[in-house]
């Protein structure tokens, strides 16, 4: 079973992966919101490889309790709140659970709807949640068909991506973008594409293990 020692090479990883992609997430951002979405993401990032070593002593639900909590102190903008709120609510639902794929599906899924509650928001508005609410579909179905791990990590990546492109042409009625009304439509939502960053990393982490 995966313990906490997968989340040190999993955090450089996605890192890695946000930088190689810093300038088209701030480009996305500058469009229609204020520009700083990678900035926060990388200083959140950055917050969690400093724990790094703490984190590796932790169970996931601990791990998973203290990383909302910095993430909620350091990253900032609506997107730190957010994802703050989403691992706090993970690191809940995650207590005394074995990380088999339902549980997997069920943590996650209890992390997408704090979100979702946190920023009165659903599938449909151009944010994050365009990205997670697919995987989280997703996940559900594998869990309920047992899918193989091969096949629910592809299409975790499938869904992502989908849900990611998916907000190009959408209003926003969420956030800074919905200041924006029709301008909006035809960018990416930034936090939608780095979800989908992280989510993609995430699955071919995972298929290394
Ligand atoms: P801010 O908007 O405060 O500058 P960031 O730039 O870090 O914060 O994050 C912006 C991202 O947060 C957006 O691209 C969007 O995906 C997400 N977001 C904003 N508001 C909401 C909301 N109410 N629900 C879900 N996601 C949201
Ligand atoms: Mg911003």
């Amino acid at each position: 079973m995966i313990d906490t020692t997968f989340l040190p090479p999993l955090l450089a990883a996605i890192q890695s992966e946000i930088l190689n992609n810093e300038a088209e997430i701030s480009a996305l951002d500058r469009a229609i919101g204020d520009g700083d979405h990678v900035t926060n993401l990388l200083r959140g990032l950055e917050a969690l490889t400093k724990q790094n070593d703490e984190l590796v002593q932790l169970d996931w639900s601990a791990a998973f309790m203290k990383m909302g909590m910095t993430l909620m102190s350091t990253m900032g903008g609506a997107s730190g709140s957010l994802l703050g709120s989403m691992f706090v609510s993970m690191g809940k639902a995650a207590k005394d659970r074995d990380m088999d794929l339902t549980a997997v599906s069920t943590i996650y899924s209890a992390g997408v709807e704090s979100i979702k509650a946190r920023g009165k928001a659903d599938i449909g508005e151009k944010t994050m949640l365009d990205t997670l609410i697919p995987v989280m579909q997703s996940l559900q179905t594998d869990a309920e068909q047992n899918a193989d791990k091969a096949a629910v990590l592809s299409n975790m990546k499938t869904a992502a991506t989908q849900g990611m492109q998916s907000t190009k042409d959408m209003l926003a009625t969420k956030g800074r973008a919905s200041f924006l009304g029709e301008r909006a439509r035809g960018h990416i939502d930034a936090g939608a594409r780095t979800s989908q960053l992280i989510l993609c990393v995430i699955a071919d982490e995972l298929s290394k293990n």
